[in-house]
Order: structure tokens, then C-alpha cells, then sequence
């Protein structure tokens, strides 16, 4: 199939874009549907354990995403590059290929990444909200030195310390209560005034000794700062500069969905910067889907598989009309 025209292709293989796959598959086995992005570097992949998706109690990420991969790949669909994949761990880093441009020409889209061009009769958009990155003072020139963008990849490496997580919601409410089992103490920074998390996250962390929280810090206020290797942060609390010692510190803050990639297509978008659907996550472009977080959607692994699968379910509709 690689160098022939795709019914479907699904861009963003997190949660969201391998359930569309699932649900595509589904309704129509015969279409040939191609995958591109990495899987292995979704959010679910990344981020440790997964809770309350309905019927699992608790999952760890990269199991999951594993477990879709293997059932897609079992469908008549093709992961960008897929053919690389041998054992288990090199498979992990080389599955999947990212596009850097999408465009329409006649009526079939144009996919890029960096190994050419490939087409599509439709395609689902599902590329998650980026981290926030480069922002704070001292990010960059102590990354990896104590800096780091991901509390369950690195948290354990600073057993016993004293560390700092900044975010908001539900992303740095999961991450402090993952530090705290290894941590002496978490301050978590939270640039609102409110913790807007589930509240089952909210009463453990408020039961825990060693969380403090920290409400309505200025991000322009932020500044990491060491020789060689963090060794603390200032900030500004009710227009006063402190400074707190830690060892590490954590920055989970998300970006605006990143539509660079869209930019040739003309793609209408929310006042906030999310693409703009219809209930059936049409876009305003015929042929183009958005799934998940990218439209808007609720970042709850459930959510967003739903919205993923009722993705694939009106693009199969679509091309059904369209032959
Ligand atoms: C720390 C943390 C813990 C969480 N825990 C829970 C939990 O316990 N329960 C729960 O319900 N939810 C949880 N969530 C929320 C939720 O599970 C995830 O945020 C969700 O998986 C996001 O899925 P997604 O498919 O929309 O996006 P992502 O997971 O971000 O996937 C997007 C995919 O698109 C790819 N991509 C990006 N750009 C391109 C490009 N240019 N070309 C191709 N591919 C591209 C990425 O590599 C990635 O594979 C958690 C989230 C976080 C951050």
C-alpha cells in the first residue's frame, strides 16, 4: 500500500487516533488506512500508569499503547514506516513517522514527512496538545541537569530530595502525586488561583504531608537556577520574590495545539486556537476530521478514546459517500 493513495490516513497515534483505527477497521474492514506519528511518544506512553478507564482500574501507559498498536497492526492498516519495527525495543523507537505539512490537492490530501509524500482520500487530525517548553527562565541551560518535562519519567531519580512541580489541573495534581512517593517534599507552582483537578487527586493531595501548593505564580516570575545542577527556583508569591532550594524541578504546562502543520489548508479554529468540528468532528475542510484534545476535547483517557472512535466511525461515512 505505501505508495498508493489511503482511504484513511490518521495523523497522532496517541489514544485518540488509535481508536479511530479501531473503529475505521470496524466499520468498514476493506479500507486500507495509514498511521503516522509515533506511538511509543503519546502522552499515554509517556506518562506511567493510567486510571479509571471504564472496566480497567488502573494501566500502565505504555502497555496500553502497545496493546492498541498490536491490535491495529493485526487490520489492514500501515504504520508510516512500520517495516523498520524488528524486536520489541528497537520497534518501540522506530514505529511511526512524523508529518510536517498536509495539504489539498483536487480532491485527495497530501501528507508529508521526512522520508516523501503520501496521499490520502480523508484524514484524521489527532496530534494532542504539545508541552510547553523554553519558557521559563534557566529551562534550557539546566535541562537534564535537574530540569526535566515529565514527573513519572524522572521523578524517581530524585528519591529522597527536595523538588518543585509547575503546571496546572489535572497533568501537575498527577505528577505531584506521583513525586511525593519518592520526594521528601513537592512544592507544586500553579500559576491560577485554584487547583482545577478531579477531586479524588485533590483530597490526596491535600492528605499528604509532603505536598505544598503554591497558588497564583506569575510564569514571568519563574527562574531556575545552579552552577552545574539545579539547585533551586525563584518565584513571586503576592508580589514578593522568594526562592525555594530543591533538586529538581518539573514543568508539566501544555501549549496551544500546535496546527503548523495545517497551515496550507485554511482550517478554521475556536476562539481558544483548537480546530473548530461539527458534532461529528467534521472540520471545514471536506474529507479533514479532528479528534481529542486537539478540537478541544477533555483530557480523560476515556473521552478521548470515544471521541477517537466516533472520529473513525463519520470518516468511514464519509468515504462511503464520497465513492
Ligand atoms: C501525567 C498524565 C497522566 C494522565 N493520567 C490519566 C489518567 O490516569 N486517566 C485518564 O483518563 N487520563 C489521564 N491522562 C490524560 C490522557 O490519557 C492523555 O492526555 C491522552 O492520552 C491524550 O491523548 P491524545 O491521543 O489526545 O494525545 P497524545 O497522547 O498527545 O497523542 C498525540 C500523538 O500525536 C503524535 N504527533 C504529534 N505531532 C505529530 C506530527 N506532526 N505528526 C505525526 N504525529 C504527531 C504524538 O507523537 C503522539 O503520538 C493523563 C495525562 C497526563 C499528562
Amino acid at each position: 500500500m505505501s505508495n498508493e493513495i489511503c482511504d484513511l490516513a490518521i495523523v497522532g497515534p496517541g489514544l485518540t487516533g488509535l481508536s479511530a483505527a479501531v473503529a475505521a477497521y470496524c466499520k468498514d474492514p476493506n479500507l486500507t488506512i495509514k498511521i503516522f506519528g509515533i506511538p511509543f511518544d503519546s502522552n499515554t506512553a509517556k506518562k506511567g500508569e493510567i486510571e479509571n478507564i471504564p472496566g480497567i482500574n488502573k494501566i500502565i501507559g505504555v502497555d496500553f499503547i502497545q496493546q492498541l498498536v498490536e491490535q491495529v497492526e493485526s487490520f489492514n492498516t500501515e504504520f508510516a514506516k512500520s517495516e523498520m519495527a524488528s524486536e520489541d525495543f528497537s520497534r518501540i523507537l522506530s514505529i511511526g513517522e512524523n508529518v510536517t505539512s498536509i495539504i489539498k490537492k483536487d480532491s485527495k490530501f497530501e501528507i508529508t514527512t521526512e522520508n516523501g509524500i503520501n496521499s490520502a482520500k480523508s484524514v484524521i487530525i489527532s496530534t494532542g496538545i504539545p508541552e510547553l517548553k523554553h519558557t521559563i527562565k534557566g529551562e534550557d541551560d539546566l535541562l537534564h541537569k535537574g530540569v526535566s518535562h515529565c514527573a513519572v519519567c524522572d521523578g524517581a531519580l530524585f528519591r529522597g530530595k527536595k523538588v518543585c512541580i509547575i503546571g496546572e489541573g489535572n497533568t501537575v495534581a498527577r505528577g505531584a502525586l506521583f513525586l511525593r512517593k519518592y520526594c521528601r517534599k513537592v512544592t507544586v507552582l500553579i500559576p491560577s488561583s485554584e487547583l482545577k483537578c478531579d477531586l479524588r487527586n485533590l483530597r490526596k493531595i491535600k492528605s499528604s504531608p509532603n505536598i505544598v501548593l503554591k497558588f497564583n505564580i506569575p510564569l514571568d516570575s519563574l527562574e531556575v537556577f545552579g552552577t552545574q545542577i539545579v539547585e533551586g527556583i525563584k518565584y513571586s508569591e503576592e508580589g514578593e520574590s522568594k526562592e525555594l532550594s530543591v533538586n529538581a524541578v518539573f514543568i508539566e504546562l501544555k501549549d496551544k495545539p500546535n496546527l503548523s502543520l495545517l497551515e496550507g489548508l485554511g482550517v478554521e479554529t475556536t476562539d481558544e486556537g483548537f480546530i473548530q468540528t461539527d458534532e461529528n468532528n467534521t472540520t471545514n475542510i471536506d474529507g479533514l476530521f479532528a479528534a481529542g484534545t486537539i478540537r478541544g476535547e477533555i483530557d480523560y483517557a476515556a473521552i478521548l478514546m470515544g471521541d477517537g472512535y466516533k472520529t473513525g466511525i463519520y470518516a468511514v461515512e464519509y468515504l462511503k459517500k464520497r465513492v
